[in-house]
């Protein structure tokens, strides 16, 4: 059973004179008098399927005109080379069939002409994927994720997958989804950290994981959501320069190769992408502070959190990706290693794109003594933690890693205004269907 035989973007006017099936969605019905035009839709683009009146088969124009927009539809046809038609070709059908009727009024409209709110659109996202410019982000998301992939593998990092459903918090903190559990409560994962570096001391090296993370704040930006897909990477005998170089070559290169590879779903975003030059900029969280001094009205003390506005600044400022470095160890994780000679600072680093925070990574505490003293100036129990404090007692090396938020890294790239864009079904505060 052949339904296609060529995408839309299979065909050009060099392919004059050959059979296609193509099948796809009814875009556009245009009856023009003694001319008629379907507009057939498929994920490459556009294909224009000609009819005139008094050469077609009276029932192929009599199915033709009976479609409503938005039918599943499939045609057989010859190409012929029409410089006036989109791409320079047209279809003259020998069948047309409609293989799934679409009901009317839609509840959206997906050719584009119509911009609707966001939430409308999250509602029917069907129906807002099948519009080109959405489809084509989601597209190029999956690229990423592979070039990401290929990086790893091309570095000797093996994927792993760790628990999403676990017992305790991560960082102690509040932000978890209770679920229960059979006869206890359990809680929705938001870092794979703790199992990642029980990982180095597993002797596998090199891990990543690329997976969700929940986080149940009640935040309402355009770059949180309450699940996300992060994509974690840990690394044994590597110290945080080590994994921040890393870092910015999987970013760089995810630009590369999307630059490279979807020059198609570009076209249609009309994106111009620009390749992040390699090494990015790195400045201290003592240099930002510094630098944030430039912003009337700002008084910020050694120590505090940058916040949202600081962290736009210092963005419009710098212009170009960059890395926050050396932060105050009371305002990292206990995981995060401080430095030896000055242990206020710390081995912890952000990097961050001029818009928002992209990711956030550290070399990692890897004495047993010392972590167990920084969970308890954290004011955590270490014995809620035993679980992961256990792989520190018997052999752990030094290791470093990252957690990277991929609809970030996506929505800075494509320059989507929200988070919600860069993900197909998201969760919000508000939103949990579809
Ligand atoms: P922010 O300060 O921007 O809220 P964070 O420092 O709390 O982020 P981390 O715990 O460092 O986030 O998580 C690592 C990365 O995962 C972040 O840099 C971000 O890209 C992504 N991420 C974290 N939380 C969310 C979220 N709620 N929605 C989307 N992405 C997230
Ligand atoms: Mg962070």
């Amino acid at each position: 059973l052949i339904l296609r035989t060529h995408y839309s973007g299979d065909i050009t006017p060099e392919k004059a004179g050959i059979e296609v099936t193509l099948a796809g969605w009814a875009h556009e019905i245009r009856d023009l008098g003694g001319i008629a035009f379907l507009v057939l839709r498929d994920r490459e683009g556009f294909a224009q399927i000609t009819l005139l009146k008094k050469r077609v088969d009276p029932k192929v124009l009599e199915t033709v005109r009976s479609i409503s927009r938005e039918s599943v539809v499939q045609v057989r046809g010859t190409v012929k080379a029409e410089p006036k038609a989109p791409r320079g070709f047209e279809v003259l059908p020998s069948d047309v069939k409609i293989l799934s009727a679409a009901e009317a009024p839609l509840p959206l409209d997906p050719t584009e002409k119509v911009d609707c709110e966001l939430d409308t659109r999250l509602d029917a996202r069907f129906m807002d994927i099948r519009r080109p410019c959405i489809l084509a982000g989601f597209e190029i998301e999956s690229a990423v994720l592979r070039s990401l992939r290929e990086c790893f593998y091309k570095n000797g990092i093996t994927e792993v997958f760790t628990p999403k459903i676990v017992a305790a918090a991560t960082e102690g903190g509040t932000d978890l989804f209770p679920i229960s559990y059979f006869e206890r409560e359990a809680f929705l994962n938001q870092s794979p950290q703790l199992y990642k570096q029980m990982l180095m001391g597993a002797g596998m090296d090199k891990v990543f994981e690329i997976g969700p993370i929940f986080r149940a704040e009640e935040h309402d930006t355009r770059r949180h959501l309450n699940e996300a897909i992060s994509i974690d990477v840990e690394i044994s005998f590597a110290d945080d320069k080590d994994v921040m170089e890393l870092l910015e070559g999987a970013v760089s290169g995810a630009y590369k190769y999307v630059s490279e590879n979807c020059t198609r779903q570009l076209g249609v975003l009309g994106l111009d992408l620009q390749v992040p030059k390699v090494p990015f900029r790195r400045i201290t969280y003592t240099e930002a502070l510094e630098l944030a001094k430039g912003r009337p009205g700002v008084e910020m003390k050694w120590g505090d959190d940058l916040d949202r506005e600081t962290e736009k600044f210092l963005g419009e400022t710098i212009g170009e990706h960059y890395f926050l470095t050396d932060w105050p160890s009371s305002i990292k994780p206990y995981y995060t290693l401080p430095y030896e000679d000055k242990p206020e600072v710390c081995r912890g680093f952000d990097l961050m794109h001029p818009r928002m925070e992209l990711a956030s990574g550290a070399q990692r505490v890897h004495d047993y003594k010392l972590l167990v003293e920084r969970i308890k100036e954290k004011c955590l129990d270490p014995a809620g933690f035993e679980f992961y404090l256990k792989a520190f007692r018997y052999g752990m090396p030094s290791h470093s890693g990252w957690g990277l938020g991929l609809s970030r890294l996506v929505m800075t790239m494509l320059n989507l205004e929200n988070i919600r864009d860069a993900v197909i079904f998201p969760r919000d505060r508000r939103r949990l269907v579809p």
